[in-house]
């Protein structure tokens, strides 16, 4: 079990909703770990009695469970939905578990609702992922699934940025559609991935990839020298046209975002002691 610390002194019963979660993963490898990097389940299980978390760093995870009251105040389970169930299955030997939020009979849809920020306003290929592997977990089951989307609740929306923006979110509340993949193809990720969870499981190192570290990429401003305010902000080398007189271009290098801010793992973890090692050198 990881530590709580309480370092912003936050109330005692915020503490106490967050250390009594009521998470029950199941399953030898539920969706969510399984779309996720295998290095952090591996270096997780390893120092489980090391890892310290502030409580304050699990509020959203915290306010994600909210969603099990909205759900039971909505009295869904009248048979024409089924709701909170987790399902199970297996293949190449490991049994794969995830819990959906509704799957509404009638019309063959699954929703997932989720807190989130309206910067993921169109979805994001994690949501992608999670929700196919339900959908085949579904399947499995016996329920059809046509329909895959995600009621994103945004806990940073504003009013003034809807009524000035038409792009922006225009209310606090919306449903994304996920693409829905084939389930030929959702085997194949399913495999693919529990392969790759069972080579780290028998003590193969098995690398974080960059989308796994929320990689920011190099990018170029072009900048007055000696400035702070940038002209603009380029993702790829700029070109003689790009810097216009007076103007030079300045690299900006990329941050790995989770290991640096995010990773209850990162202090047992040498692919991220040898990246910091080399941006020392560098
Ligand atoms: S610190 Fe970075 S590389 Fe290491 S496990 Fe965490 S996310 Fe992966």
């Amino acid at each position: 079990m990881s530590t709580y610390t309480n370092v912003h002194r936050l109330p005692q019963s915020i503490v106490a909703a967050v250390t009594n979660d009521p998470y029950v993963g199941g399953g030898y490898i539920s969706t969510t770990k399984l779309i996720d990097s295998p290095r952090i389940r591996q270096l997780t299980a390893i120092n489980r009695d090391r890892i310290t978390t502030d409580v304050s760093e699990r509020v959203w995870t915290l306010l994600g469970q909210a969603v099990h009251t909205i759900l039971e105040r909505a009295g869904l389970k009248d048979g024409s939905a089924l709701v909170e169930e987790r399902l199970y299955a297996t293949i190449c030997g490991w049994t794969v578990s995830g819990q959906f939020d509704v799957l509404s009979v009638a019309d063959r849809k699954l929703s997932d609702f989720k807190v989130t920020t309206t910067f993921k306003q169109h979805g994001s290929d994690s949501w992608t992922q999670q929700l196919n592997v339900l959908r085949w977990l579904a399947n499995q089951n016996g329920h059809t699934v046509d329909t895959l989307e995600i009621v994103a609740i945004y806990r940073d929306w504003r009013k003034t940025e809807a009524q000035r923006n038409p792009d922006y979110p225009q209310a606090a509340i919306g449903v994304i559609p996920v693409p829905v993949w084939s389930l030929e193809d959702t085997v194949e990720f399913v495999t693919q991935r529990v392969l790759l969870h069972r080579e780290a499981a028998e003590g193969v190192e098995v690398h974080c990839s960059d989308a796994e570290r929320w990689y920011s990429g190099d990018t170029w401003a072009i900048i007055k020298p000696g400035g702070k305010q940038a002209l603009k902000v380029l993702e790829t080398v700029p070109n003689a046209a790009d810097v216009p007189d007076g103007y030079e271009m300045q690299l900006r290098k990329g941050e790995y975002k989770r290991c640096a801010h995010y990773c209850d793992v990162s202090a047992f973890c040498s692919q991220w002691a040898d990246t910091q090692a080399q941006q020392e050198e560098g």
